[in-house]
Formats: C-alpha cells, structure tokens, sequence
C-alpha cells in the first residue's frame, strides 16, 4: 500500500500531485488518500465531496487528506466531513515539512488531538519555489508549474481565493526542471500556470514569458516539443509572440481564456480585452502559421447577459476560428461581485451552454475535415490515441510505445477524433 493521490480540476494540480505523493511517501505515508480539489465552480466543489464519499468507502482503512482550491477557501465544508482525516492550504500543500509533520500511522498515535485544519492566509504568500520532479506517473508529456496565483480579480473567479496573488518560479530552475524532463525521456512538456501571461513580474529584472520560453528553447537540450497551456491572449508579450509566428519546437496551439464574446459582458466580467482583441490576436498567428489552433473557455448565461449579448459569444467561435471549447454554464461562487449581480435564469443558462457546445462540435468537425489527406507528428499517448502538434486527437490502434513520436497521414474522421495511419517513428534525439 502507498500513498495515493486523487487529481481533480487543472493541469497545474497534476503538476502538484505529483510533487505531493513524493513528499508523502517519503514522510511513509502508505495509508494516506490524498485528494486535490478544485473550487472553480459550485459543482467542482460538490464532486469534490462525492469523490471523499466514495474513496472512503472503497478504501475505510485509508486516511483521507484534502486539499486543493477548496480546501483553501471553504475548508469548514471539508473538515465537517466524517470522511477527513485532514484538511491542508494550498499553501503549505507542496511543503515535504507539511507531510513530514503528520504522524504516521505506525505510530498508533491517537490523530484526534491533531490540528485537522492548516489552511492559512493564502494573499499571504510571496514566492513559488520550484518542485522538481522527474516526472508525471500516468503522463506522456510533461507538465510544469512555472507560474501560480493571480493579481486580477475578474468578477466571476474564485481562483485568487484559492491560489493567492500571482508569483513565478525563477527562470533558471524552469529551465532545469524541463532539461530534467526531457533527460528522463520526454518529448513534450507542457508550461501550466493560473495566469501564464504574468509570468516574472514579480522576479528580478521581470522577465517576461516570452522570456522564459526563449530560455527554455535556447537552454533545454533535447527539448523537441514545447506547449504552453492556457493564457490570457491581451497580456501576450511581443516575444512571445514573435516565437509562437517563427518556433517549430513550440506547439501551434494555444487555449485562451476568452470567457465571453460581447464587451460589455467583458468589461462587467473586469477582463482586459474587447472581441476586437481576441479576433486580431488570433488572426496575427495565422498570418505567420495558418494551421494554428485555438481553443478557448466560455462562459455562459454570465449575470445580465441578454440574448444580443449572447449572440456575440456565439458569432465569437467562428470569427476566432475556435476548435476546442471548454463551455462553463456561469455557476455563482460566492463572496464574488458577479454573485451580486442580477442572475440570469437557470433554463436560459443551460440553453445557451448548450448552443455553445453545438457551436463548438460543429467548428471541431469543421477543423478535422479540413485536415483529412494532411501529414503530422503526433505524440503517441496510451488508449489508442495520439495528438498532433496542435493538440488534435487521432484514433492510432494499439502497439505504439505512449510517449513516443510519429508521421502520420490522416485519411479519415469520425466526428471527435482524426483517423490515420503511420508513416514511420521518429527516434529520440
Ligand atoms: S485572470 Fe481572472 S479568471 Fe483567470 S484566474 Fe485570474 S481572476 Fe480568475
């Protein structure tokens, strides 16, 4: 038996779990069920709950640990539940000291008198030390943390409630934690942040992302594929951009966090940019490479959002030329301004997520017709399925090696994913 640790929400919590079932199991910690949670709307939070249950009852003799984005701002939910053992801050979650601090259950120290709760001011934290790791159990590409919290405050989001004020991870232990990825045999690592974009204002000289990728792609030997996860595209710096028009290394395929089409919404949603600036941000990639592919997250049926304002969300898809959209039904997190807000009906919000999602799967069949007869490297990932370089699924059958890259024809799609067969495999560098 080991310890075990239970991912929901973001990519920057599979980086973390990972950090955290090593500090666990080197603290022995063999009977712990870790579960790392995320409160970015009310029914993350629920599944959260029923997750516990569940684990509980499938593993009575484990302890249970939560932690996680709500753990960190409603740990009251948590530590009421018979199910918990323990409820721990995201920010003393990545610390080996947390782990090494709980008593082990060799011991048979009675835990009743232990402090079930640590979660702390998290707006009280100033810097993110990096966790390197060598690598994600489970994962072929590898995801680093290289960024966390985030300084805005859109009127929706509960994120810096949960992960605090945006801080970096220095440049230098970025570079040496992707070099240490792709030594153990990775062909692709993945940059993951709350706010990508504001990556180095708060380190010395305030390097930019831009900077930092330049650093990875100059300094990182062996790297073949770099991807950068989600960003915000208004906060893009010119360098940046400049590498994402000129670098083959660096995957064409970015998801933006747009969350509405319309400005006002935007503007009442406290968001930086206008429509105008995510079309022409879109557009100015495909000058440079035509096969960019973005995806983004949307919200519906956001507080006094009208049908007019709506349309405007919906026209967005196809005027970015949107692939891959993640549709968030607008769920009111409470202690938000957006919760205060004149709401929109339940029926209306269901129907309009409902119209995005129709809106998304059309403009995904458009996007894998228009790349039957194509050739592409596609990272070989474990179920029968690769990705290309810019993040589009194809149906590969069994017997190729997870983790490895090939040239494949597209020769068909089955609505979801691209069908194809191989031309040959490429050997790592
Ligand atoms: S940028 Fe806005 S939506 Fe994104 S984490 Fe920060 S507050 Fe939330």
């Amino acid at each position: 038996m080991t310890a075990q640790v239970v991912t929901l929400g973001c990519r920057l919590n599979t980086f973390e779990s990972e950090a955290m079932k090593a500090a666990a199991r080197a603290a022995g910690h063999d009977d712990l069920v870790i579960v790392n949670t995320c409160a970015v709307t009310a029914e993350a939070v629920r599944q959260a709950r029923q997750t516990i249950r569940r684990l509980k009852r499938e593993n009575p003799e484990r302890r249970i640990v939560v932690t996680g984005c709500a753990a960190q701002t409603e740990p009251e939910t948590f530590a009421a539940m018979g199910e918990v053992a323990q409820v721990i801050g995201n920010d003393v979650k990545l610390k080996p000291e947390t782990w090494q601090g709980l008593v082990p259950p060799a011991t048979g120290f009675d835990a009743a008198g232990l402090e079930r709760v640590i979660v702390n001011d998290i707006m009280s934290i100033k810097e993110t030390a990096g966790h390197l790791i060598d690598g994600l159990e489970g994962h072929v590409r590898a995801f680093i943390q290289v960024q966390n919290g985030c300084d805005h405050r859109c009127t929706f989001c509960i994120i810096p409630f949960g992960r605090g004020n945006s801080r970096s991870v220095p440049m230098g232990e970025v570079v040496a934690q992707v070099s240490r990825l792709v030594a153990s045999g990775y062909r692709e690592v993945v940059l993951t942040g709350v706010d990508l974009t504001s990556y180095g204002a708060d380190l010395p000289g305030a390097p930019k992302l831009g900077t930092l990728v330049k650093a990875i792609l100059d300094h990182a030997s062996g790297l073949e594929r770099l991807r950068i996860s989600s960003i915000d595209s208004i906060e893009a710096d010119d360098l940046l951009v400049r590498l994402l028009k000129s670098e083959a290394r660096l995957m064409p395929h970015l998801h933006l966090s747009l969350q509405a089409g319309d400005n006002l919404i935007l503007k009442r949603m406290k968001r930086r940019h206008t429509r105008e600036d995510a079309i022409r941000f879109c557009a100015d990639l495909r000058t440079a490479r035509p096969d960019f592919v973005f995806g983004a997250d949307l919200i519906a049926g956001f507080p006094t959002e009208t049908d007019d304002m709506f349309e405007n969300s919906l026209r967005l898809v196809e005027e970015c030329g949107l692939t891959f959209l993640h549709v968030f039904p607008y769920s009111p997190r409470p202690g938000t301004p957006a919760a205060r807000m004149p709401q929109v009906a339940k029926p209306v919000i269901k129907a309009r997520a409902a119209a995005l999602r129709a809106a998304g799967s059309a403009a995904l069949t458009r996007h894998l017709s228009s790349r039957i007869g194509h050739e592409g490297m596609l990272l070989a990932e474990r179920g029968g399925i690769g990705r290309l370089d810019d993040f589009t699924p194809v149906r590969i059958g069994e017997g190729f090696e997870p983790g490895s890259l090939m040239r494949f024809r597209i020769t068909g799609q089955d609505g979801t994913h691209l069908l194809g067969e191989p031309m040959m495999q490429i050997a790592a560098e």
